[in-house]
C-alpha cells in the first residue's frame, strides 16, 4: 500500500511537472509570436519615413551648383540609408517566412535554373576579387518542391557570402544533385573559414562573426537566418563544415519534386 501511495504521489508530481512545462511551451510560443508581430510592424512603419527621406535625397542630389561638402554629405547620407532599407527589407523577409499564417504554396521548381541566375547576378562581383567559381550540376533538371523566390534566395545568400568571405584569386564551387528524393544544394569556398564557436550561432538573427576579417565585410547578420526559416519551412534543413582560415561548405537538403515539369 505504500509503494502504491509512493506511486501515485509521484504520478501526480509527474503529472503537475508536465502541465508545468507545457505551460511554460505555450508561453514561450506566445512570446515568440509577439517577438515576430513586433519586428514586422517595426519593420512597416520604419519602411514609409525611410522611402520618403530617400526620395528627397535624390531630390536633392540633383539641385545644381551644389558645394562639395554638401554633395558628400548627401552622398554619405544616401549610404546610411540604403543600409537601413536593406536592414528593414532582410526583417521583412524574415518576418514573412517566420510567419506560419504564410505558409509556401510548393511547386516545382528547377534549382538549376535558379543557380543560373544567381551566378548571372553575382558574377561581377566574382570577377571584382578575380575568383572562380566552379559549378557541378547534373545534365538533366534537378526540380525541387518549393517557392522559387524563396529558393533564389537561399542561393543568393549562400553564394553572396561565399564570394564575400573568401579572398582573392580563390576558387568558390557549387554543386547541385538529385539524391533520391531529395535535392542537394552545396556552396564551398577557400575563404576565411568559421570557428566552432561561431558556427553554433551562425543561424541566429543579427549574428556577425567578432573575426577582423569576417568584420571587414558589410552585412546585417539577418541573411543565414533567412535562409534557414526557408529551407526549414521548406521541410529540408541546413548544414555548415568549416575549418577556419581554410574555407567552408555550406550544404542545403531540399525535398524534390516528384517527376512533373518545372517552373
Ligand atoms: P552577413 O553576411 O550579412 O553578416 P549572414 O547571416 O549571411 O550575415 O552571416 C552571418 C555571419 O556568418 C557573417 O557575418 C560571417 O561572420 C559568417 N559567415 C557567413 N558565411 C560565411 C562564409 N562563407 N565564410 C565565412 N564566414 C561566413
Amino acid at each position: 500500500a505504500l509503494d502504491i501511495g509512493h506511486d501515485l504521489g509521484r504520478a501526480i508530481l509527474n503529472a503537475r511537472t508536465f502541465e508545468r512545462e507545457h505551460e511554460l511551451v505555450q508561453e514561450l510560443r506566445a512570446l515568440d509570436n509577439y517577438k515576430s508581430q513586433l519586428i514586422a510592424t517595426v519593420s512597416h512603419e520604419l519602411k514609409n519615413p525611410l522611402t520618403s527621406i530617400m526620395g528627397h535625397l535624390e531630390m536633392l542630389e540633383s539641385v545644381p551648383d551644389l558645394s562639395g561638402i554638401t554633395l558628400s554629405s548627401l552622398a554619405a547620407m544616401d549610404r546610411a540609408a540604403q543600409r537601413l532599407t536593406r536592414v528593414i527589407n532582410d526583417l521583412l523577409l524574415l518576418s514573412a517566412v517566420d510567419d506560419p499564417n504564410n505558409p509556401i504554396d510548393p511547386v516545382p521548381v528547377d534549382v538549376h535554373a535558379v543557380l543560373e541566375e544567381v551566378l548571372d547576378v553575382n558574377a561581377v562581383s566574382a570577377q571584382r576579387k578575380s575568383l572562380t567559381i566552379r559549378v557541378e550540376t547534373p545534365d538533366e533538371p534537378v526540380v525541387a518542391l518549393g517557392d522559387r523566390e524563396e529558393l533564389d534566395r537561399v542561393c543568393a545568400n549562400l553564394l553572396s557570402n561565399a564570394i564575400k568571405y573568401t579572398p582573392e584569386f580563390k576558387t568558390v564551387t557549387v554543386r547541385l544533385a538529385a539524391d533520391g528524393d531529395c535535392v542537394v544544394l552545396s556552396c564551398t569556398d577557400e575563404g576565411i573559414g568559421i570557428s566552432e564557436s561561431d558556427q553554433e550561432q551562425l543561424f541566429r538573427e543579427f549574428f556577425r562573426s567578432t573575426n577582423p576579417e569576417a568584420v571587414a565585410q558589410p552585412g546585417t547578420g539577418l541573411g543565414l537566418a533567412i535562409v534557414k526559416r526557408i529551407v526549414e519551412r521548406h521541410g529540408g534543413h541546413i548544414d555548415v563544415e568549416s575549418d577556419l582560415g581554410k574555407g567552408s561548405t555550406f550544404t542545403v537538403t531540399l525535398p524534390a519534386a516528384p517527376e512533373t515539369s518545372a517552373a
